[in-house]
């Protein structure tokens, strides 16, 4: 094939991935367990083609293959999209002019169409155009090198994050061995430091956080969910009256993150997708709906900005624990809702939220969402939402926040630590109950302990999420 017909085979997406946030969703189904799949069979598929070939080649291939990832440096890319579009083009023209010159040029044809891949907006598409079109030798290498650089970052992740700075690392505990002796190991957040009962161990915002709707317009603010104290201080949006703000930072960031996306502008028309998400929320009692359209509003928002962060709030959640869930009719209508909420402002996001994704994304708030206590009037009543969250607060709850590190903190019926609103605002800090030793588990009860009794603990904890609690008050005190 000639250079001008792969080209020729990838204009089409290329013009379509102009639209900007093309470019963005395929980048999350790179790091998407179903693209991965895909990834897996499309490559199990040429291996087998290619067996006899590949085991000659296979201890040289990785090899090679290393060698590769690491002389190639994030910096080679060019960010813009004209230019990435550009760079693409050339490796592709470059590859194909090397393999043609046989054997001795498969590797640099790799090479070349692996780094073509790495800025192709659409990669899925891009790998098949190759498996039409470019020899088999070669296709075996471009798709282990797209696979170890998937696994690198993957492997990354908890080397960098959480941050230094916020005293905690995620670690692998062991959690006993499976019927057939294989090895259990679960997450878990463990201290880097010592600390003394009372003192603040680390304090984070949410990625997404969402009043009862009950609260919503009132006297909470919809971006801090903090109590606004006095009608003088109270920010109304710029463009309807159905949500309220503490300030004029959090009306425009709101506004910049979500709100511009999902604001209902006060339309009178109920059929309107803003509108139908908002009387939702409001009919249903339920608020995580809302707090999934917002994230995905927040998620393009944030891929816009370009800030050169290795990690989005995609990858920050990938890693979470979930709930399962099957889906029934408030779940299909929930997808319908967010998908024309969101689907005319956001070129590509319908596809985005299928229904499997959007039951991965739902069960991640309620497995890891904490209750939040920010009420400054402690016999407040609210009415609270069906939902699950992670709570032991006396005082009201007036929403939820989804939280990057505290989701990976275990329960405990007996925590060392616990959760704290020290500023009466989403930022939750975690202190610690008792002295700290660094190595030391951190734990947050989930619920309640009050006066239940084990078996209550247990059958609570296994109902809202659905595990048997073992930690030592309750294998103690059967
Ligand atoms: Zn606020
Ligand atoms: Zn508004
Ligand atoms: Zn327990």
């Amino acid at each position: 094939m000639k250079t001008s017909h792969i080209v020729a085979a990838t204009v089409g997406t290329v013009a379509v991935a102009a639209v900007g946030y093309a470019l963005y969703f395929d980048s999350k189904r790179r790091s998407d367990p179903e693209f991965r799949r895909k990834l897996k069979k499309e490559r199990k598929r040429a291996q087998k083609q290619q067996k006899e070939e590949e085991q000659k080649i296979a201890a040289k291939t990785t090899a090679t293959v290393e060698e590769v990832l690491a002389s190639i440096k994030d910096e080679d890319f060019p960010t813009s999209m004209e230019a990435r579009e550009k760079f693409c083009m050339e490796q592709l023209s470059a590859g194909e002019a090397l393999f043609t010159r046989g054997p001795e040029g498969y590797e640099m044809a790799a090479v070349c169409f692996f780094k073509a891949l790495k800025v192709y907006p659409a990669p899925a598409e891009l790998v098949m155009v190759y498996q039409k079109t470019i020899p088999p030798e070669v296709f075996t290498l471009v798709m282990s090198m797209l696979s170890m650089d998937v696994q690198k970052k993957q492997e990354k992740y908890f080397t960098v994050f959480p941050p230094k700075e916020m005293n905690v690392k995620i670690g692998e505990l062991p959690e006993g061995v499976t019927a057939d002796g294989q090895k259990v190991v679960r997450r878990g957040l463990i201290a880097t430091k010592d600390f003394a009962a009372g003192e603040t161990i680390y304090s984070e915002t949410p990625i997404i956080s969402g009043l009862e709707p009950s609260l919503e317009g009132g006297e909470f603010c919809h971006y801090c969910m903090k109590q606004i104290v006095g009608e003088e201080t109270k920010v109304p949006c710029s463009t309807c009256t159905k949500v309220v703000f503490c300030s004029e930072t959090c009306e425009k960031s709101a506004a910049t993150e979500f709100h511009t996306v999902l604001c209902t502008h006060d339309t009178e028309d109920a059929s309107r997708p803003e509108r139908a998400l908002f009387d939702y929320s409001k009919d249903s009692n339920r608020k995580y709906p809302e707090m999934l359209a917002k994230f995905l509003a927040k998620m393009v928002h944030e891929e816009t900005l370009n800030t050169g962060e290795e990690y989005n709030l995609f990858d920050h959640i990938e890693r979470l624990r979930y709930l399962e869930i099957r889906p029934s009719e408030a779940e299909e209508k929930e997808i319908a809702l967010l998908k024309a909420a969101l689907g005319a402002k956001i070129p590509g996001i319908e596809e985005f939220i299928n229904e499997e994704r959007y039951l991965t994304l739902k069960g991640k708030l309620l497995y890891n969402a904490y209750g939040l206590s920010t009420s400054l009037d402690a016999e407040r009543n609210v009415e609270a939402s069906p939902e699950n969250n992670r709570s032991v607060h006396d005082g009201p709850l007036v929403g939820a926040g989804f939280y990057r590190v505290t989701s990976y903190m275990s329960h405990s019926c007996e925590p060392n630590t616990k959760v704290a609103f020290a500023e009466h605002d989403n930022k939750l800090s975690i202190v610690a109950a008792r002295d700290v030793k660094v190595g030391d588990e951190l734990h947050v009860g989930f619920i309640k302990n009050g006066t239940l009794t084990t078996e209550e603990r247990r059958q609570a904890l296994f109902q809202d999420y659905r595990f048997k609690c073992m930690c030592p008050m309750c294998e103690t005190t059967d």
